[in-house]
């Protein structure tokens, strides 16, 4: 061990070092070292300043500038009586959402619900009746029989009586002791049996759609009943509904929270069960935070907080040390084999595996492997193979880079252990279906033989339910099931033969990095916490075993829980949500919740719905803000669609929307990446937008499925038919909403009377770019290099930071740019700050659609300029005509939210909506013109 020796002789000279570099490592360690200080000193590496840089002109002719102004004349001849008049539903209910506050808000509902009884003495009786006869059934016997051995009917009547007692408990316990399926049965049936079932209606809140389905069907089969009898589910834009009383209903959060807006004391409700809340989800905690609030005026609303034996006191604590139950379930002991066991039994190679190129990973990365494990490799050497501590070195040994490896370990368990479900826990569904795919086709030969004996289910919230179903049956004899899940099996779904857990480790989460802005999805490690969880899995039936895909050295580095998910979030959907509920000052309430999120973000937040226009400069809602607090998507994307509403181009919209809050429709196999940029480009039409390339896709995709050849039409583009139809679902979504909201005549995407202008590919560019201004980004040169293939861009974003397009985006092939300004929705940080996404927009769009558009003059040359950032030069004439137009875009905008309608075809508002046309098609005659020279140096 010479080498040891060696370098921890350095390392005490030089201190900090991790041990166990070689080479050009040692350098780049202390490369990445120096990088980080200054960034911490708040040194950027390539600092771009902000000084007036005057971009191209935007001046219009004076023909156009003519006729501008004749559409816009045309629009002020709009009799006054049509902007008056009308008292609109909205306006009301705006009106009356700014005019109360939570008080007053609180005490008329009160006010409201006063004399509101639920209590039927004649439905009482006969929901009693029912249930004693239905009791006496036989299957329901059975299957009652089969409940009373779930360790949560054991404290049935206990925890009647606490509810009773109490106002708020807790009830713990490992996950499968019957918590969520049980308690509000024991709840229901304690109320119709005592004879009071008309007054009861329980709500038990889900974090996922998915469960909240299943878990409803499940109940109901356990009451021998049918869905939407008893028990029924709500989740955003579906339900199967209960009957009004004596029922149960399962909604996720957001539901929940939606309906305060109009019960805000749920006076409807008489228990309110919140369920998995610790998981710590945004919603759970509002939530609790809005339970402080209300149940004081609602004494007799009962609440019962359910968790996994994660932090229990922290929620016992936050509801005034409220009475907590503990179920304790009966559970298996569990083996716990780290990665290091894990290789010493299966002899797994790396680097051998078939159809994908070996595994590289970036320098830094392989660093902090390598800082991790070399010091744990020394102390575990005497009890471990040689062979077992060099695979250990290879970072591509742990969490889920080798899905092969996966594949092995399953065969392996197969081949060596007692029957019994294995559960694999992976991130996400690309790494589910990858390892679907590897477990159903098989390359190896080993593969080959264990196919025929695995049943194998992938389970991930996109599933549909009745897919899902089939996880929860006995497999035939002789066959293995396996089960390859995302976090949800980990406390939300039981599956109850499960015997082997592997746990990879890997989960996917949310991270908002308050510094730069940037709120990202990254697969990371888990939590100890996490891995207990999982661990409980293998331990139902029997005693189990937990193949964990790291070692100890890896585990000792795991954070103890997670962060709550409220501080690592976005919030400006969070502060809409709560201006709704009529909670004003968002920095007050949040500070109230079980952890405050820091008040920068509040800050961030609360700007960007500013400058979107959702909330006045005093941070009050506006119109515009109301309609896009009620839209289930985030702020930007809502006033994408509501902009495509108006505007007449609502197919081409609604995907780029359907898109950016969901995912691309494109999966890119490792090692075919350059064939799927390719595929893109050609697909994109040198639109230069990944938003527009979502929805060139989506109509390829819909007339190849005209032909019936959507199959193939996938297969060879490497895209997803689940997302397309997905996609195609939230659309068709998006549509009914708007068509409810008035905005639309039909709430078909596709109807022609919305699309009027879908073809028109500036205003596209632009109406994207209202929705997610004020993302935007400067191109300040851009040159392909000679092979063609790739071109190199410096670009910056408003903020002044240096950015890149994306490699998955088909901008970034590209040079010859019509336009040097880009709007973008997602920023990545990683080796470099990318925009993941992006559409080119030309600067009048800029200018129409952006905030704090100004004129003025410097260097003795007018200019027009966006939010003191993008300055343009501009003649005055036309500054006037734009800015006279703006004024009149504003006030339309604000009679539409008002009275919510679409643009009438003939109508006086079509003229506005005419000249903008107008102005925005200049862009693509005039296209050379707006880059000078000295901006783009393309070769
Ligand atoms: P907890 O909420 O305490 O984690 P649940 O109430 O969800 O537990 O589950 C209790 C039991 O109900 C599970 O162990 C499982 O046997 C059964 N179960 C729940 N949902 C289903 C389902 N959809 N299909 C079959 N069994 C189910
Ligand atoms: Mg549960």
């Amino acid at each position: 061990m010479q080498r040891d020796k060696g370098s921890s002789g350095f390392n005490a000279r030089k201190g900090n070092r991790p041990p166990g570099l070689r080479g050009k490592e040692i350098g780049l360690y202390y490369r990445n070292l120096t990088r980080q200080r200054k960034k911490e000193r708040g040194e950027d590496e390539n600092p771009i300043e902000p000084k007036i840089h005057l971009g191209c002109k935007v001046s219009v002719p004076s023909g156009v500038l003519e006729r501008v102004k004749e559409y816009m004349e045309e629009y002020n001849q709009t009799p006054a009586k049509e902007n008056s008049d009308v008292d609109g539903q909205f306006k009301r209910q705006f009106r009356y959402l700014l005019s109360v506050n939570f008080e007053e808000f609180v005490a008329e509902t009160k006010e409201e619900n006063e004399d509101v009884s639920y209590t039927n003495p004649k439905l009482d009786e006969m929901l009693r009746q029912e249930l004693e006869q239905r009791q006496q059934e036989d299957a329901a016997r059975k299957r009652l029989q089969a409940r009373q051995k779930l360790p949560t009917m054991r404290y049935a009547n206990d925890i009647v009586q606490a509810v009773k007692d109490n106002q708020v408990i807790l009830v713990v316990g490992s996950t499968g002791c019957g918590k969520t399926t049980q308690v509000p049965q024991i709840l229901l049936d304690d109320a119709i049996s005592r004879g009071c079932g008309s007054e009861c209606r329980i709500i038990c809140t889900q974090p996922r759609r998915i469960s909240a389905i299943t878990i409803a069907e499940w109940v109901s089969y356990e009451r021998c009943e049918s869905l939407g009898s008893s028990v029924g589910y709500q989740i955003r834009l579906e339900s199967r509904k209960p009957r009004d009383r004596a029922s149960i209903t399962y909604c996720t959060t957001g539901v929940l929270l939606q309906q305060l807006q109009s019960d805000p004391l749920m006076h409807n409700l008489s228990v309110l069960i919140l369920d998995e809340i610790h998981e710590r989800s945004v919603e759970t905690d509002l939530l609790m935070g809005l339970l402080k609030v209300i149940l004081p005026h609602r004494p007799e609303l009962k609440v019962i907080l359910m968790s996994a034996t994660v932090r229990e006191q922290d929620f016992c604590d936050y509801f005034g040390n409220c009475p907590m139950f503990r179920i304790e379930g009966v559970m298996f002991p569990v083996r716990m084999l780290y990665l290091e066991d894990v290789l010493a039994v299966t002899n797994y190679e790396f680097g051998n595996s078939h159809d994908r190129r070996p595994k590289r990973c970036r320098p830094e990365q392989k660093m902090q492997h390598q800082a991790m494990i070399e010091p744990y490799l020394r102390r575990i050497r005497n009890s471990y193979d040689s062979r077992v501590l060099e695979k250990l070195r290879l970072p591509e040994s742990e969490g889920c880079e080798d899905l092969d490896f996966i594949a092995h370990l399953v065969y392996y368990i197969c081949e060596n252990e007692p029957e019994g479900a294995i559960l694999v826990f992976l991130p996400g569904y690309d790494k589910i279906s990858q390892l679907y795919n590897l477990l159903q086709s098989p390359q190896s030969p080993k593969g080959q033989r264990w196919r025929d004996n695995l049943v194998v289910f992938p389970l991930h919230s996109l599933m549909q339910s009745t897919e899902q179903k089939a996880v929860f049956r006995h497999p035939p004899s002789g066959k293995r099931k396996v089960i390859i899940s995302t976090m949800i099996a980990e406390t939300s779904v039981t599956i109850d033969d499960v015997v082997y857990v592997i746990n990879s480790g890997r989960t996917k989460s949310t991270n908002y990095d308050i510094e730069t802005n940037i709120q990202t999805l990254e697969e990371v490690w888990v939590t100890k916490a996490n891995t207990q969880q999982r661990k409980g899995r293998a331990g139902r039936v029997r005693p189990g075993i937990c193949y964990n895909l790291f070692s100890r050295a890896r585990e000792d580095l795991m954070e103890e829980i997670p962060t709550p998910e409220i501080l690592r979030s976005k919030l400006e959907s969070i502060i809409l949500i709560l201006k709704l509920l009529h909670i004003d000052d968002p920095y007050r309430f949040l500070q109230t919740l079980i952890n405050a999120p820091n008040p920068e973000a509040i800050r961030i937040g609360v700007n960007l719905l500013m400058r979107i226009e959702a909330l006045d400069s005093a941070g009050i809602l506006t119109p515009l803000g109301m309609h896009l607090a009620k839209l289930p998507i985030d702020p930007q994307m809502g006033k994408m669609i509501l902009m495509s509403a108006l505007f007449c181009c609502l197919d081409p919209v609604t995907s780029a929307a359907a898109a950016l809050s969901f995912k691309s429709p494109f999966y890119a196999p490792l090692g075919k990446e350059s064939r799927v940029d390719e595929i893109k480009r050609k697909m994109a039409r040198n639109m230069r937008s990944d938003h527009l390339l979502v929805h060139n896709t989506i109509q390829a995709y819909r007339e190849s499925r005209h032909m019936h050849a959507e199959r193939d039409f996938c297969y060879k583009n490497f895209l997803s038919s689940t997302t397309l139809n997905q996609l195609e679902g939230m659309k068709n979504q998006f549509s009914e909403l708007l068509y409810n909201y008035k905005f639309l005549t039909s709430s078909n995407c596709k109807d022609s009377a919305s699309n009027t202008n879908s073809s028109k590919i500036p205003l596209l560019r632009a109406i994207i770019g209202a929705g997610l201004y004020p993302n935007m980004a400067h191109l300040r040169k851009s040159r392909q290099i000679r092979n063609r293939v790739r071109a190199i861009h410096t670009m910056a974003t408003d903020d002044g930071r240096r950015v890149n397009f994306h490699p998955s985006s088909v901008n970034s092939g590209e040079s010859g740019f019509d336009s040097s300004y880009f709007v973008y929705y997602q920023r990545q940080k990683s080796s470099n700050l990318y925009l993941l996404d992006s559409t080119m927009v030309f600067p009048m769009a800029l200018i129409i659609f952006g905030d704090g558009v100004e004129a003025g003059v410097t260097q003795n040359t007018p200019y027009l300029c966006v939010a003191k950032t993008y300055y343009f030069k501009c003649n005055p004439e036309t500054a006037d005509v734009v800015l006279e137009l703006r004024r009149h875009l504003g006030k339309l905008l604000l009679k539409k939210a008002m009275y919510p309608a679409p643009i009438e075809e003939n109508g006086y508002e079509r003229q506005l909506i005419k000249a903008i046309e107008l102005l925005l098609s200049l862009d693509e005659r005039l296209g050379e013109d707006y880059i000078s020279s000295d901006e783009i140096d393309d070769i």
